[in-house]
C-alpha cells in the first residue's frame, strides 16, 4: 500500500522491536496492532461524536437544551478547541518520550479523555469547559503516542509498515464514521426525545446524553486496551531510569503552549466580545462593546501577521546557502500550506455543521436524520477512496507526483470544495437545499485529504534533520493546530440568514485558497529545488 496513512503520525524508532517478527495479529501485522487498532478506533469515537454536536450544542437555543451561543462566540470556541487539541499533541508527544513513555501516556490520556466525556454529560457551563480542557488535554496525551507506537511495531526495513498504518487509518475513520450515527442519534432525534420525556427526564438534556455515549465509547477504548497490554509489552516503554529528566524544557513546551493558545484566544477578538457583554450588561457600560463591534475582524489581523512571519521565515531559510537550511525552507513550504489546507477542512464541525444543521433538506427517500450525522460522511468517503487511492499511487509507481505537486491537489480541492458550495449558498434563498451539495463537498475535501495529509508526514519526516526529528514532527501539528483556529476565525463570518453573505462566505475563501494554490503550484520547481533530491 502507499504510505497513505501516516496521518499527522509522529515516526517509528530506529532499534528493532521483537514485535517485528510476530505475524499473528490482522493480515499478518504484530498483534499489537489490533490493541492500538481499536483503543483509537473508540478514541476517535469519543472525539468525533462529540464534535459532531459541539457546535450544535453552543449555538441552539436554552430552549433546545443548548448554551445559546451566537455563532460567532461559538465558532471561535470551537476553533480554540481544535487548535488546543493539536498543539497540546506536541507537549504529549515529549512528556512519553522523556518522561513516562508512550504506553502509560496513552492509558493516562484516555482516562483523562473519558473524564472529560462525562463532564460534558452534566449539564452546567462549567462542566462543559471543563470537559473541553480535560479532552484537549487528554488527547494531547493519546493522539500523537498512539501512532507513534504503531510505527515502533516494525524495524526500520519492515515492509508492513505502511500497510499497518493503513488498518490503523481505518480504524480512526470507522469509528469517526459510527460514533455521530450514535450521538447525533441521542443528541437529536426526536423519538429519543420522546423516550427521554415518557420516562419523566427532560427531553433538552438529549445533547448530554451524546455527550455521555462519546465518554462510553473511550472508556471501552480503555477497557480494550487495559485487557491487552501484554501485547504492547516491547513498546512505548518510558525512558530508562539513568536518564535525564528535562524538566526545563517541559516547562518551556508547556508555558509555550499554553502562551499560545492565550495570544491566539485574545486576538480573535472571542474573549473581548464576551467581556463587552459582560461590562455592558453588569456595569452598564458600553464602550468595550463597541470598541468589539468596531474591530469585528480582530482575527483576520492576526491571521494576517502569522502569514507575514511565515513567508519570511522561509524567505530566510531558502537563500542560506546551506543544503540543510534550504530543506528547512521546504519544510516550511509545506507547513504554509497544510495550515490553509486544515483552515478550510476543519470548518466540518463548525461551519459545515451550522449548514447541515440549517440550511440542508435532512431527508433520505422520505425519512428525516440528524443533522449531525453528516459529520460521519468524510470518514465514509475515506474508507471508499482510500483503496482507489492506494491502488492510483502504486498504478502509478515512479510517475506518481511529487510531494509539492500532491499538496497543491490538496489545496486545489478544497478550494474546489467551496466553488462547489457557492451555488448552494444562491440556492438557500428558496429555502433548504438538497443533501447532494454536502455529499459533493466532502467528496471534494476527502480527495484533498488523500492527497495532503498522508504525504505530509513521510516527506516531513524525510525532509527533516536526524536531530530536528521531533520538532518537525512538532510543526508538522502546528500546521494542523493554527490551521484549525484560522477555521474557527473563518467560520465565525458563517450565516444562515443571508444568501448573498453566503455566497461570499464561500466565494471568498475559494478564491483565497485558489490563490495559494496557484502560488504553490508556480513554486513546484523551485520547492523541489530546496528539498534537494528528496522526492
Ligand atoms: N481524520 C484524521 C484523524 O482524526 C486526521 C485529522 C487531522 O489531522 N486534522 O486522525
Amino acid at each position: 500500500m502507499s504510505s497513505f496513512p501516516n496521518v499527522g503520525h509522529p515516526v517509528p524508532i530506529e532499534n528493532e522491536p521483537a514485535s517485528s517478527l510476530d505475524r499473528s495479529g490482522i493480515g499478518g501485522q504484530p498483534r499489537g496492532l489490533t490493541t492500538l487498532f481499536f483503543t483509537e478506533m473508540w478514541e476517535r469515537f469519543s472525539y468525533y461524536g462529540m464534535r459532531a454536536l459541539l457546535i450544535l450544542y453552543m449555538t441552539k437555543a436554552a430552549a433546545d437544551g443548548g448554551l445559546g451561543f451566537e455563532t460567532k462566540r461559538a465558532a471561535l470556541i470551537y476553533g480554540t478547541y481544535t487548535m488546543s487539541v493539536y498543539l497540546l499533541s506536541i507537549l504529549g508527544g515529549f512528556i512519553a518520550d522523556n518522561f513516562i513513555g508512550a504506553r502509560r501516556a496513552v492509558l493516562i490520556g484516555g482516562i483523562v479523555i473519558a473524564t472529560g466525556h462525562f463532564s460534558m454529560a452534566c449539564t452546567s457551563h462549567f462542566t462543559f469547559f471543563a470537559g473541553l480542557v480535560l479532552i484537549t488535554l487528554g488527547t494531547g496525551l493519546l493522539k500523537p503516542n498512539i501512532s507513534t507506537m504503531v510505527g515502533s511495531l516494525y524495524s526500520a526495513t519492515d515492509a508492513r509498515r505502511d500497510a499497518g498504518f493503513s488498518i490503523f487509518y481505518m480504524g480512526i475513520n470507522i469509528g469517526a464514521l459510527i460514533s455521530p450515527l450514535v450521538t447525533g442519534y441521542l443528541a437529536q432525534d426526536d423519538s429519543w426525545k420522546a423516550h427521554l420525556a415518557a420516562w419523566g427526564l427532560d427531553p433538552r438534556h438529549s445533547w448530554h446524553w451524546g455527550f455521555a455515549a462519546a465518554g462510553v465509547g473511550m472508556t471501552l477504548g480503555l477497557v480494550m486496551y487495559l485487557l491487552q497490554q501484554d501485547r504492547l509489552a516491547a513498546v512505548g516503554n518510558a525512558p530508562a531510569a539513568h536518564q535525564p529528566r528535562p524538566w526545563a524544557k517541559l516547562g518551556v513546551v508547556g508555558l509555550a503552549s499554553l502562551i499560545l493558545i492565550a495570544a491566539m484566544m485574545l486576538c480573535d477578538g472571542g474573549p473581548w466580545i464576551w467581556l463587552g457583554n459582560f461590562v455592558r450588561e453588569k456595569l452598564g457600560i458600553n464602550g468595550l462593546a463597541s470598541f468589539v463591534s468596531v474591530h469585528p475582524h480582530l482575527g483576520h489581523y492576526v491571521v494576517g501577521l502569522l502569514f507575514a512571519i511565515q513567508i519570511a521565515a522561509v524567505i530566510f531559510f531558502a537563500f542560506r546557502p546551506d543544503e540543510q537550511s534550504k530543506r528547512i525552507a521546504a519544510i516550511l513550504v509545506f507547513f504554509f500550506a497544510a495550515e490553509i489546507f486544515w483552515a478550510i477542512f476543519e470548518q466540518a464541525g463548525s461551519s459545515m455543521s451550522l449548514f447541515a444543521d440549517q440550511l440542508t433538506d435532512n431527508r433520505l427517500l422520505g425519512w428525516s436524520f440528524p443533522s449531525s450525522w453528516w459529520q460521519s460522511v468524510n470518514s465514509a468517503w475515506v474508507i471508499a477512496l482510500a483503496p482507489v487511492f492506494a491502488w492510483l499511487w502504486i498504478k502509478l509507481g515512479a510517475r506518481q507526483p511529487s510531494s509539492p505537486v500532491k499538496f497543491t491537489l490538496g489545496l486545489l480541492f478544497v478550494a474546489l470544495s467551496f466553488v462547489w458550495m457557492i451555488p448552494a449558498a444562491r440556492l438557500v434563498g428558496a429555502g433548504k437545499v438538497s443533501p447532494i451539495w454536502l455529499l459533493g463537498l466532502y467528496f471534494f475535501q476527502t480527495v484533498g485529504e488523500m492527497c495532503l495529509s498522508p504525504v505530509g508526514l513521510s516527506t516531513m519526516a524525510k525532509l527533516a534533520p536526524q536531530r530536528l526529528l521531533g520538532l518537525v514532527m512538532g510543526i508538522w501539528f502546528l500546521a494542523d493546530a493554527l490551521g484549525s483556529k484560522l477555521a474557527g476565525v473563518l467560520a465565525s463570518d458563517f450565516t444562515s440568514e443571508d444568501p448573498g453573505e453566503l455566497v461570499t462566505f464561500f466565494s471568498h475563501q475559494a478564491i483565497g485558497v485558489g490563490v495559494a494554490t496557484l502560488v504553490l503550484f508556480a513554486l513546484v520547481p523551485w520547492t523541489k529545488k530546496l528539498m534537494g533530491g528528496v522526492k
